[in-house]
């Protein structure tokens, strides 16, 4: 039996050009303000034309995501520099790689709906949980190394540098979960999310944050600059010596711990959604 599609996914989006010049403007607008760089911006753009064609609640629950993504980078960010300038591997403005990280998998999301023509299956849950997992990932570790004191390895509980993948503090880990709850809270406020589902966004999403965090400390690739003699996750030093690898899986950097946040973030609420259905 065809389920009538509820009310809270009846918006239609903007026609395929509208919504083309709409994520254009937005991610230009992010590229003038240092947040993405070029090829940043160029995925942006076709990542939020993508979800405003899929409909308004796609398109508006991006554009809230990339704010609040865009307020936890701004808080305390010359303190947070000066935390971490040797051993982030990116700096504050997002690659395309980096974005397509974080948003490749909501944008697939808004994809199966637009092409079904069914905006109230499953994707949006799943797209959304995907999403609000990187926003809850990103809010952590921003306002974890703003404010959240020395953080401690899941791998081994030792204290390691701030700015460290797989590492947390308290501060960072409320955030986590504020940012999951805060983001799932929009999702159902604007009508991508039906609110009696709210949970299984919200634990996803955690969920995914965790997963980050986990494949961070065990797997994603260590490195270490024989000259500083500090740990980073820079191929080439801030100080301008090569790095050497000193452990975990060479081909998994930050931007893939990232995708396997959003996408297990996704998977398990998919089988939640299903399981619940
Ligand atoms: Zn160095």
């Amino acid at each position: 039996m065809p389920a009538a599609v509820p009310a809270w996914l009846s918006v239609a989006g903007p026609s395929a050009s509208v919504a083309l010049g709409l994520a254009i403007l937005i991610a230009g607008a992010a590229w003038r303000s240092g947040s993405l760089r070029t090829s940043g911006a160029l995925a942006a753009s076709a990542v939020g034309a993508i979800a405003l064609r899929a409909g308004w609640p796609w398109g508006g629950f991006l554009i809230c995501w990339f704010a609040w993504a865009t307020l936890g980078s701004r808080l305390g960010r010359a303190r947070k520099e000066q935390r971490t300038a040797g051993v982030v591997e990116k700096g504050a403005q997002r690659d395309a790689v980096q974005v397509l990280a974080n948003g490749g998998v909501f944008a697939i999301a808004a994809a199966v709906a637009l092409f079904r023509g069914d905006p109230a299956s499953q994707a949006a849950l799943w797209g959304t949980a995907a999403l609000a997992a990187a926003g809850a990932d990103t809010l952590g570790t921003e306002i974890g190394t703003w404010i959240g004191g020395t953080p401690r390895s899941v791998r081994n509980w030792r204290q390691v540098p701030t700015g460290t993948s797989g590492a947390v503090s308290a501060a960072g880990s409320a955030a986590t979960v504020v940012s999951a709850l805060v983001l799932t809270a929009i999702a159902v406020a604007i009508g991508l999310v039906p609110a009696a589902r709210w949970w299984i966004v919200a634990v996803a999403a955690v969920f995914g944050a965790i997963v980050d965090t986990v494949a961070g400390a065990l797997v994603q690739q260590r490195r270490w600059c024989p000259s500083c003699e500090t740990a980073t996750e820079q191929a080439r030093h801030s100080c301008g010596t090569d790095t050497r690898h000193r452990g975990g899986w060479r081909w998994l950097g930050n931007d893939e711990v990232n995708f396997v946040c959003t996408a297990s973030a996704a998977l398990l609420a998919w089988l939640t959604a299903g399981a619940s259905a």
